[in-house]
């Protein structure tokens, strides 16, 4: 047996490998030092660009650049008229920003369990925590995996809900051979550097509702419009004219980082199909590890994962998921954790949730952990973090 680099051993490889990392070529720097030396620095033609193909792209109708994903979940609440005394049902196994938009419109979080393979949200416990209240569901396709379409939209169809999907993980993600992104009442996406493609900040956020697409314009930007069809003061007094006419934030994006996500766009199916290789060779090296679960997927999507997370058999292992992470790091192979359940949170215990409320998902926590993933890994990479893993694996082994 190979001694563990932690206890004095060689690490598998000599540098250190991140879980995610984005991937910026010469063809990016060129489109964004182009805006930069042209009249417009923010809103300008590349926002128009970036926005189209973002329809194409999905299949939606409407797409609005925002400055990054929490603010495209802020404005998707907004639009859907959440607000005081509202409740919102999402799920704890997500990054705080699903949660935490339903907060900044006064309204409630309420977590759904999530299923104990798939770790998406479980549409049965989404059921059950359904009251007079709830105004909308939020969705969270962890990993990169689609949410059950099919049942959640029943769900929401029957009790009058706003279907919200953060898509942050899942922008090439496809739904029974659907587009996310155009299923959704309104779907989120962020373009933060871990995710599959970046624009250094960015978010966007996608709807077929005309209606929808209106609100997430004014909530962009600051409630104002300058469509005379739209305003109410009148007579109109001239060409200058715009009126604030709900209340709404500066979430805009510059055009550089607009032009940044174009161009990561052109090289998306590349990306793509390089995570899913990856993801091919992991679950063929770990499906024969007894010690190693790996995450199960529903049929109907087809899944380009953001993050790839191996759950430990914690009743077959000598060690806690702390040594096993440690074991890892010291083999030069950096993992992180997603997710800690939201709810766990000391923001969150002071609003009074409690632990023990998602018993599926603070399970599943216990034994979780990302490995690298990301398009530009090297077969060497991908070999050395599975190297990695059995290595650890088999010093602590049972
Ligand atoms: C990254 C992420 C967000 C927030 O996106 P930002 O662009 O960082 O604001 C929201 N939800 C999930 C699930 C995420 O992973």
């Amino acid at each position: 047996m190979e001694k563990l680099a932690i206890n004095g051993g060689y690490p598998v490889r000599s540098g250190k490998i991140y879980y995610g990392r984005q991937w910026i070529d010469e063809s990016d720097i060129y489109e964004v030092t182009t805006v930069l030396q042209s009249d417009y620095i923010t809103c300008g033609p590349k926002v128009d660009e970036m926005e189209r193909n973002l329809e194409n792209y999905t299949g939606a109708k409407y797409a609005v650049a925002v400055s990054n994903g929490t603010a495209g979940l802020h404005c998707a609440c907004i639009a859907a008229g959440i607000g005081v005394g509202d409740e919102v049902i999402t799920t704890p196994l997500t990054f705080a920003a699903s949660a935490n938009c339903a907060l900044y419109c006064g309204a409630r979080p309420v977590f759904a369990d999530v299923n104990p393979e798939t770790y998406n949200i479980d549409p049965e416990s989404i059921r059950v925590h359904i009251t007079e209240k709830t105004k909308a569901v939020i969705a969270v396709d962890f990993t990169g995996q689609a949410v059950q379409h099919r049942e959640i939209r029943d769900i929401c169809d029957k009790h009058n809900l706003i279907f919200i999907e953060d898509a942050a993980h899942a922008i090439a993600t496809k739904y029974n051979g659907e587009q996310i992104g155009s299923l959704a009442d309104m779907t989120c996406f962020s373009f933060h550097p871990v995710k599959t493609i970046t624009g250094g900040e960015g978010g966007a956020v996608t709807t077929n509702s005309k209606e929808l697409y209106k609100k997430l314009i004014l909530a962009h930007n600051h409630g104002i419009t300058h469509d005379e069809a739209m305003m109410e003061g009148a007579p109109h007094e001239g060409s200058w004219c715009y009126e604030e006419i709900s209340l709404g934030y500066n979430y805009r994006i510059t055009d550089f980082q607009a032009a940044l996500i174009v161009s990561q766009m052109k090289k998306l199916d590349k990306f793509v199909s390089r995570r899913k290789e990856i993801v091919k060779q992991y679950n063929e090296a770990f499906s024969e590890i007894q010690e190693i679960i790996v995450q199960k997927e529903i049929l109907e999507s087809d899944t380009c994962r953001h993050l790839y997370i191996i759950r430990l058999n914690l009743d077959r292992l000598n060690c806690t998921r702390r040594e096993f992470f440690d074991a890892m790091s010291a083999e030069n192979v950096q993992c992180q954790i997603h997710y800690i359940p939201v709810y766990w949170f000391p923001y969150y215990q002071r609003l009074g949730y409690r632990k023990g409320l998602c018993p599926n998902a603070e399970e599943i926590y216990k034994g979780i952990m990302s490995i690298p993933l990301y398009p530009r890994m090297t077969e060497q990479d991908v070999r050395d973090v599975i190297h990695a893993v059995k290595k650890v694996v088999e010093n602590y082994r049972k």
